[in-house]
């Protein structure tokens, strides 16, 4: 199932989404960190209550958001792809390397991301696989790891070089609003049968920027979900975002960085793309 979340006659909805129809169930009550999908995972409902016989509205009349509007948690893993820790020039970690974006990053998978005037002059995108976390998961194994897992989406990791690298840790530059274009749904893992196997893409105004596969992570998504949750619980709706493949702008000779106008593409093989606009704003 293909799990959405929808703007749709003014209201925000979660949704099944069957090719070019959206069968909006939930009405999204309008609280501050409220977020009815989240909520239907935690509830183990999403499927259940989301494939109820609705009426369908076209895909083209809905806005998609982000899928999540406020998980708990969103781990980011840096630097897990070889040939990307080549361009970067930075040394291969021992153990995953976690670093976290927070919900106010979210933004959908149309979604102008918008950087204010003098805030950065180095903005970079990385295509990832994220996970949606399914269960509460505290110590789980490797072995185990693929039950804790809901399902799928893409995320753009959208960075600003300059403050990722000027400051002690990355915090700042991973996050400034906009910064996780996520969506454009979340796919359920029984449609994903090997999530290490599935193609990772970008391009910039048209223009092909990565071309990696899930193939070529080092710590695979049980892997990580095994490390991370020796030390932290993940919850129900957490997202962790994987890494990216080679071909980032500050990899590049000479480097790209993103201005305003340009259009960000994200895809990764199955489960849908992001397409997203850079607005510099005053
Ligand atoms: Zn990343």
């Amino acid at each position: 199932m293909k799990i959405a979340r929808v703007r749709y006659e003014g209201r925000v909805l979660a949704a099944r989404v069957a090719g070019d129809t959206v069968f909006p169930v939930v009405v999204e009550e309008p609280r501050h960190m409220s977020d009815a999908v989240r909520d239907l995972i935690a509830d183990g409902t999403a499927e259940e209550v989301l494939g109820a016989g609705v009426p369908g509205v076209p895909l083209a009349d809905v806005e998609l958001l982000s899928p999540l509007a406020a998980p708990q948690k969103i781990v980011c893993i840096g630097l897990n792809y070889a040939d990307h820790i080549r361009e970067t020039g930075l040394r291969t970690p021992q153990s995953p390397l976690a670093f976290v974006k927070t919900a106010h990053c979210l933004t959908g998978p149309a979604a102008e991301v918008r950087v204010p005037r003098g805030t950065t002059e180095q903005l970079d995108w990385e295509a990832e696989l994220a996970v949606v976390v399914g269960r509460t998961a505290r110590n789980v194994s490797a072995a185990d790891a693929a039950a804790y897992v809901f399902g799928y989406t893409v995320a753009n990791d959208v960075s600003a070089r300059d403050a990722q690298f000027s400051d002690g840790q990355w915090f700042r530059g991973k996050n400034f609003d906009g910064f996780c274009p996520l969506g454009p749904w979340i796919t359920t893992a029984a449609e994903v049968p090997d999530p290490q196997d599935l193609a990772v893409r970008a391009r910039v105004n048209g223009r092909t920027v990565q071309d990696g596969s899930t193939k070529e992570m080092i710590f695979g998504v049980a892997e990580v979900i095994a490390y991370l949750s020796r030390y932290m619980t993940l919850y129900p709706g957490d997202v962790i975002a994987t890494g990216t493949p080679h071909g980032v702008g500050m990899g590049r000779d000479p480097q790209l960085w993103l201005a305003d106008g340009d259009v960000v593409e994200v895809e990764v093989e199955g489960l849908g793309l992001l397409r997203n606009p850079v607005r510099v704003t005053g």
